[in-house]
């Protein structure tokens, strides 16, 4: 028997699905693609009125969980997995493990159902001592019972998508929910006993002036929620609100607007406690824990309510997703299920590995994986975390990439690695779209 430390993909020989979770994968998402209805700006894979689906889509997902623990052989590999010694890595061995239910609008399951996706996980990744995620829509979170019912599934982290407090906007981004819901929701959630609550905002909002989101900062400062997630508006072409900003009939802050904007939310966020350790994440800052043994006299500690979820993607963790349209990250693979509700299900059905594509890191997605990835920390990408990860030197790679970007104040280079400025933050895809 081969080692088990990649993710298996191979064809069918038997009824059971093909996918073995390599021993030692300790992340795990979860895609629940159902929404009430299609937010305008959305371009997630997500899908409205098919609710009745979810029970077909369910036991189709806890199949698909199941065959994660089926070992098979490994197929040849082109990179072989470096030994990994750097802080970087270190801190990635400290995480917590996760399981994150993510969409969609996992929050529109009946507990039921979550139940047993909860309990299929579980057999994969401990929910004990788990960081264990649902997002949630408070126009779709079911009260205090309903709150309370899933902290005792073991829901221990709730995200919330909020994303302003000025119902005239929420209207115009199809929101379901208004502003007084969003915090009554999360005043639910709170006496329900979720502590760990991320409340995710949107700046850049058509119509939205800066004195509107000062506002807004100033209010979810005194909401003492562990976590914030701040994104600006990304027109992306396929959605409805792309055309009604290009056909004129709504229109959103220029670049210089939206940049005062992100610094005022820095400004804010920060003399309120909260530290930013991502482009777009801020932790309550008053939660910090000793840091990791590796982080000790390095710029690595990081605040204890900080996502681990997500910082397993960032500092290049494999992890392993279920569900219609969910990527995984098997060194030195990638994969992503098939899009489709109903073509999961049948696929899933007939016994096939749900699997659209499966694609195989070479050395140059590897480099451009590393940065993109790293960089979005504050902590950035140290030169060791590149070698051990990428088998070469980060200085010569992008020997003229970091020299451009240095010059330009949007990159800072030290003794120990790289990290983004404040500047280059604000201009992060600028910086991303040189590495690529
Ligand atoms: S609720 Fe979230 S996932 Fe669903 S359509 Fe709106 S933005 Fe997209």
């Amino acid at each position: 028997m081969p080692a088990m430390n990649t993710l298996e993909l191979r064809a069918a020989s038997t009824a059971e699905l093909r996918i073995a979770a390599p021993a030692g994968v300790r992340h795990l998402y979860i895609h629940i693609p159902f929404c009430h209805r299609r937010c305008a700006y959305c371009d997630f894979n997500t899908y409205a009125n098919m609710d009745d689906r979810m029970e077909a889509y369910v036991d189709a997902l806890c199949r698909e969980l199941a065959g994660l623990r089926t070992p098979a052989d490994l197929p040849p590999r082109a990179l072989t997995r470096p030994a990994e010694t750097s802080s970087a890595a270190l801190l990635r061995a400290d995480l917590r493990p996760t399981i994150f239910l993510g969409g969609g609008t996992p929050s529109m399951l009946p507990l039921p159902l979550i139940e047993r996706v909860l309990a299929a996980a579980d057999a994969l990744i401990s929910l004990t001592g788990a960081e264990v995620t649902v997002e949630a829509n408070p126009g779709t979170v079911l009260g205090r019972e309903y709150l309370r019912d899933l902290r005792g599934l073991g829901v221990n982290r709730l995200s919330m998508g909020v994303q302003s407090l000025h119902d005239p906007t929420l209207r115009v981004l199809g929101r379901i929910h208004t502003a007084a819901e969003a915090r009554a929701s999360y005043a639910d959630a709170m006496r329900a006993g979720f502590e760990n609550i991320n409340l995710d905002f949107i700046f850049g909002l058509p119509g939205q002036h800066i004195q509107q989101w000062e506002a807004t900062l100033r209010e979810i400062t005194t909401w003492e929620a562990a976590h914030f997630s701040l994104y600006s508006l990304i027109l992306e072409e396929s959605t409805p609100l792309y055309a009604q900003v290009v056909g004129g009939r709504v229109s959103v802050p220029d670049d210089d607007v939206t940049g005062e904007m992100y610094e005022r939310a820095i400004e804010l966020l920060g003399a309120a406690g909260y530290t930013q350790y991502e482009i777009s994440n801020w932790a309550r800052a008053d939660h910090l824990e000793p840091p990791p043994q590796a982080a000790v006299g390095s710029r690595l500690a990081l605040p204890v309510r900080a996502c681990h979820h997500n910082l397993a993607y960032w500092l290049n963790a494999d992890y392993l997703a279920a569900g219609a349209g969910a990527h995984g990250h098997i060194f030195p693979q990638r994969y992503a299920d098939v899009l489709g509700i109903d073509d999961y299900i049948s696929k899933v059905r007939a016994g096939q590995a749900p699997i659209a594509e499966i694609t195989e890191l070479s050395k140059r997605d590897l480099y451009a994986e590393t940065m993109l990835m790293g960089l979005r920390l504050n902590i950035g990408v140290s030169y060791a975390h590149f070698r051990d990860r990428c088998g070469a030197e980060l200085a010569e790679v992008y020997a003229s990439e970091l020299q451009e970007l240095t010059a330009l104040g949007l990159l800072d280079c030290d003794t120990l690695g790289v990290r983004l400025t404040e500047r280059g933050r604000l201009l992060g895809n600028q910086v991303f779209e040189r590495f690529v």
